[in-house]
């Protein structure tokens, strides 16, 4: 008796991202059917007809990849800051735009001004570009708000955004991005209403799936992200850190002694927190646009996170100071070109990686069966194709589940 499926895709090069054996986990002109929005059976070709389907995709030998993840951006914000891009190349640095008042403060004088309702049409609008290129799967962060009102808004934002796109958004609490301006002599005041009033509130609301914060000379110290991190584990939201991107401060060790699902930036990482990281699954996102956009020559230590078994994410970090992008596809070809990243590399980068980095990979990342039905059929036969040519777009349809 044949099996009734509400879809089944066919003559496909599955791109399963899983560790079958073949570079990619292919299953070289593969077949998939889908039943209540998730894989119930994948395999070759001559299978197919065991199954009855609702729907059928005839892919004709195009790729097949699962939906496309971001797993780090700074979606939710007001403002523009052409300006300081334009002064960063006037030869200013990050760190004297941030000292002389600009930098994060400017977006998050512009994000407090801005409504709800207005954070979440301009967050549409991003997450629009992001999926008509296959990004199924978006991590959004707070941290332009600084203040409790503020950054429940922007949480708040980043719901609704997703929920009007029509796609999954995981949303991070960083609270702990820069210190505001109301705090400037008070540390300690601002750590504390992190700790003891907004985690609290947005664990017990549901409002965040993990906790980011910004450990840096500028943002805060390995002291203050543990402070936050401790906050964080008493309220059972996962964390995970920007880390070791303009110095070393452990931050990455950090991250992994907490069981962090992921540390990201990562240029300045040590080996002996590189050991930290294999040994607590944490995995290293790199943000190949920020690189670029700062003229940074410390390049992550891809090499070391080879050699210890380090999965490798890749993000746009979307924001408007440091990754002015919502081009993912674009951000796979940097990662191969400035620091050395294979096509599988980066492919895995945006899919089974970036999952793990939101610590969904039970569900997405990856074509096999059980996980959800969320996918992308590429116009082209030759997986090397969504690396290669920079800023082209080929997808050709976006399979969401029903
Ligand atoms: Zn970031």
């Amino acid at each position: 008796m044949k099996k009734k499926c509400d879809l089944l895709i066919h003559n496909a090069q599955l791109i399963t991202c899983t560790d079958n054996g073949q570079p990619f986990g292919l299953v070289n002109m593969g077949a998939l059917a889908c039943k209540q929005g998730k894989i119930i059976w994948l395999g070759p070709n001559t299978q197919t007809a065991e199954f009855i389907a609702d729907e059928i995709i005839n892919a004709q030998g195009q790729v097949v990849t699962p939906g496309l993840i971001d797993s780090h951006t700074h979606l939710v914000f007001a403002g523009s800051r052409a300006n300081e891009f334009a002064m960063r190349l006037s030869g200013a640095s990050y760190e004297e735009i941030a000292n002389a008042g600009g930098g994060i403060l400017s977006t998050v004088n512009a994000t407090r001004l801005a409504s709800l309702s207005e954070l979440t049409t301009s967050t549409c609008a991003r997450l629009q570009h992001l999926k008509s290129q296959g990004v199924l799967t978006v991590e959004i962060k707070s941290g332009y708000g600084l203040d409790f009102d503020n950054e429940i808004k922007m949480l708040k934002a980043a719901k609704a955004a997703g929920e009007q796109v029509g796609i999954d958004v995981k949303k991070t609490l960083l609270a702990a991005h820069a210190l505001p301006p109301e705090f400037s002599n008070n540390r300690g005041g601002y750590i504390d209403l992190i700790c003891q009033k907004i985690i609290p509130y947005v664990a017990k609301n549901k409002l965040a799936d993990a906790v980011d914060a910004f450990c840096e000379g500028i943002g805060f110290s390995y002291e203050e992200t543990k402070q936050v991190f401790d906050a964080a584990a008493r309220w059972g939201l996962p964390v995970k850190l920007h880390a070791d991107q303009l110095s070393d401060l452990g931050g990455a060790g950090l991250v992994a002694e907490y069981g962090g699902l992921s540390a990201d930036h990562i240029e300045y990482t040590s080996l002996a927190s590189i050991k930290r990281m294999a040994e607590s699954d944490t995995v290293a996102t790199l943000l190949p646009y920020a690189f670029y956009a700062l003229q940074e020559t410390q390049k992550p230590p891809i090499d070391a996170f080879r050699k210890n078994g380090i999965d490798m994410a890749i993000a746009t970090d979307s924001n408007p100071g440091t990754a002015p992008t919502t081009n993912l596809l674009q951000c796979l070809h940097m990662a191969c070109c400035q620091f050395g990243l294979t096509v599988e590399e980066a492919i895995l980068g945006v899919t089974i990686n970036a999952a793990k980095a939101l610590g969904i990979d039970d569900l997405k990342g990856s074509l096999e069966v059980g996980k959800v039905a969320e996918m992308v059929l590429w116009d082209t036969s030759e997986i090397a194709d969504l690396v290669y040519w920079q800023g082209d777009n080929k997808v050709q349809q976006i399979i969401l589940p029903n």
